[in-house]
């Protein structure tokens, strides 16, 4: 079957995957080696050195790619690798337009890091695709784009996005870690550049760090493999194993993600002690109708503030959970509790992240694959 002809569900075991040639291995050996045996200075197998080149990152890019409905994958150390990566495509006076709502650690690196390399970064809720218009100049670049956001579960219409980008020339990311390629395909929505960091759903198993990069241009491939071997970040054959193995069950935990996460979101608007939930499900969502389109489900990410909007309480209910876990990260098969105040999001200026609704009482709920029964149970008591 050629690789285009198939399912996203078959994609996932078989995308841009051949078995290995030494042995017929069913999945591909860890080439846990730095460098490859040359029979006279530049006579090799396609293998010179691992920063460039590893047959077991090379399987893993490839399923990237075929996950993705992309063309060309590109593994990282970590997703703020693949962030770093993109970012080195621009010069100094180069101009970035970014959503508002966004991963602290990425708020971070623009401003903390590539601000003073002179690059200038915008930060714009992007609801309304036209509003992106007004920061546009000459200097822009590029747009980057998180949906849904994190922690605030916005949802920004990536096409309408798109069609910005295109009309001014200007490279589209779309950071696609909370909707995975099962929920969401940004480059068959007009977006250049998919991102992940593959340390969540993609590897899904709390056990790795891991950035991803897809794209379908063949010159603006070369420039980011250029980068990806130039800057290093490069992530080993033992992970790159690992991630792989992840993306085989992706659609199958996705599924449950999906189903359990609807069913808490749907327990916690109706709970007398909660005030707010925010899960793109939700009819009343202010942009549910762009997340229907988009979106082949709603995910397992939700966010919510418990009556009287008390730092305290929230607190409370994050230390009194017991199936939950209490800790940064998320999309593993294991539900995990977070309060972006104060852990993911810390590196946000209380302002600004006020700004965009992540209160000191905002609780982000990574929903895991358990049984619903229990997740709900546990919230039951934590809440009281
Ligand atoms: C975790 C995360 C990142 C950063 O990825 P790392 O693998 O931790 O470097 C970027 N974007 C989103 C949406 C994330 O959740």
């Amino acid at each position: 079957m050629s690789p285009e002809a198939m399912k996203f569900n078959t994609r996932t075991i078989h995308g841009g995957q051949e078995h290995d040639k030494a042995y017929g291995a069913v999945m591909p050996p860890i080439y846990q080696t730095s460098t490859y045996a040359q029979t006279t200075p530049g006579g090799h197998k396609g293998f010179e050195y691992s920063r460039t080149h590893n047959p077991t990152r090379k399987a893993l890019e490839n399923a990237f790619a075929s996950i993705e409905n992309g063309k060309f994958g590109l593994a990282f150390g970590s997703g703020l690798a693949a962030i770093d990566a993109v970012i080195k495509l621009l010069r100094p006076g180069d101009e970035v337009i970014s959503t508002n709502d966004l991963y602290g650690g990425s708020y971070r690196l623009f401003t903390k890091v590539f601000e003073g390399f002179g690059i200038k970064f915008h930060f714009t809720g992007m609801e309304n695709a036209s509003a992106i218009e007004d920061y546009v100049n000459e200097h822009t670049k590029l747009i980057w784009v998180e949906t849904p956001t994190n922690p605030m579960m916005n949802i920004i219409d990536i096409e309408a996005v798109a069609s910005v980008a295109r009309k001014h020339n200007i490279l589209l990311a779309v950071d696609n870690t909370f909707a995975t390629p099962y929920l969401q395909r940004p480059l068959d929505l007009g977006a250049d550049i998919v991102m992940h960091s593959a340390t969540k759903y993609l590897g899904g198993h709390s056990d790795v760090v891991m950035g991803a990069l897809v794209v379908k241009d063949k010159e603006l491939a070369d420039q980011l493999y250029f980068l990806q071997n130039a800057s290093g970040a490069v992530c080993g054959p033992m992970d790159s194993f690992l991630v792989l193995r992840g993306i085989k069950t992706l659609h199958v935990r996705m599924q449950r993600h999906c189903e359990n996460g609807k069913a808490i979101a749907e327990y916690l608007k109706d709970h007398p002690k909660v005030e707010s939930v925010y899960w793109p499900g939700f009819e009343d969502h202010p942009n549910h109708e762009i997340a229907e389109r988009q979106m082949d489900d709603f995910g397992g990410m939700v966010s919510f503030v418990a009556k009287g909007n008390d730092y305290a309480e929230a607190i409370r209910i994050v230390e009194n959970l017991n199936v939950f876990t209490l800790a940064e990260s998320l999309g593993g098969v294991e539900s995990l509790a977070g309060h972006p105040a104060s852990m993911t999001h810390a590196s946000i200026p209380r302002g600004e992240r006020e700004k965009t609704g992540v209160v000191d009482s905002l609780i982000r709920l990574s929903v895991g694959i358990e049984d619903i029964n229990d997740l709900i149970a546990d919230l039951a008591q934590a809440i009281g």
